[in-house]
């Protein structure tokens, strides 16, 4: 059994929204078992939202939460760092509506959590592990769980466009993995489609010190940080967003032009596919001693 983790104690960054463009300082913070993340406003009162699928609102280009009047945006980076390095329970505190961008990756995340510290607590975790196939598709777009003994991510990206005709990578999740494979892989976006999303009121804090721009002969930035680095960012992104089912995965994820309003709806039907999953306790327990997921508490919203 593998006991609930929260931080050690409370560290803050500051930065500002890729989207909004907008100086926001960010704390993170421990937190009670079986509270999960929840993202809280501080210049809105202290008002809350749980970084839960239910409380996905507005996906455009990132992913965002709301309840009632609250809106945290750009939450997928902080959550994988959260969920990869086995951080159950925290509160995010931010004074504006976007989590940092940050350089683009989670890679200050990791550091900032690793700052904090992190403690275990006096509580099980439980596991969602995939008994069943669950999938889903939208036109050329594909992603999919299977049964697995381990949280494992298979991601392929095409586009049309030279730098990234194809680009595939399958890793198996570990904290270490994490940290040194995906968390500093880069969001990216296309020279031409930076006017475009500007004028949508998006990516007004985007440069070429928070995101790979891609133009017509090759990437703005001097270099990257991997080959591949484009189709492990999808991988970052990928484990964000499943982070909003509220339990680590024990399965293995597979995707194909994926965005996040995909990963999103597909997260709402893994939570709907009942008879797919169960809740462990031990990543790696027999079948038989698997808790029916009908008995299973779910984590406090
Ligand atoms: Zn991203």
């Amino acid at each position: 059994m593998h006991t609930q983790r929260t931080l050690h104690r409370q560290t803050s960054c500051a930065g500002i929204g890729l989207h909004s463009g907008s100086k926001v300082t960010l704390s993170l913070k421990p937190a009670p078992a079986n509270s999960g993340i929840r993202f809280r406003r501080s210049d809105l009162g202290g008002q809350e939202v749980p970084a839960r699928i239910s409380h996905v609102g507005g996906i455009n280009h990132a992913t965002g939460l709301s309840r009632d009047t609250v809106r945290v945006d750009t939450v997928e980076h902080l959550l994988a760092a959260f969920m990869s390095l086995g951080v159950d329970n925290a509160v995010v505190e931010l004074n504006s509506p976007e989590v940092p961008i940050m350089d683009g990756s989670a890679a200050p995340f990791i550091y900032l959590i690793q700052e904090a510290g992190i403690k275990s607590l006096q509580a099980p975790r439980q596991y969602l592990k995939v008994l069943r196939p669950i999938s889903v598709s939208r036109g050329n777009k594909r992603i999919a769980l299977y049964p697995s003994d381990h949280f494992k991510v298979t991601y392929s990206i095409a586009f049309d466009h030279p730098m990234l005709r194809h680009q595939a990578r399958t890793i198996r999740l570990s904290e270490e993995v994490f940290v040194e494979e995906i968390a500093p892989a880069r969001t990216f976006g296309f020279l031409e489609e930076v006017e475009m999303m500007r004028q949508q009121g998006l990516a007004l804090g985007g440069s070429l010190e928070n995101a790979i721009v891609i133009g017509d002969t090759g990437v703005l930035n001097n270099a990257l940080r991997f080959d591949d680095e484009f189709v492990r960012h999808k991988i970052l992104d990928v484990i964000g967003d499943m982070a909003l089912l509220g339990y680590p995965l024990i399965g293995h994820l597979v995707a194909h032009r994926g965005g996040h309003a995909l990963h999103a709806e597909f997260a709402a039907r893994v939570l709907e596919e009942r008879d797919c999953w169960t809740l462990v306790e031990t990543p790696l327990a027999p079948a038989a001693q698997a808790m029916p997921a009908g008995r299973a508490v779910p984590a406090v919203n």
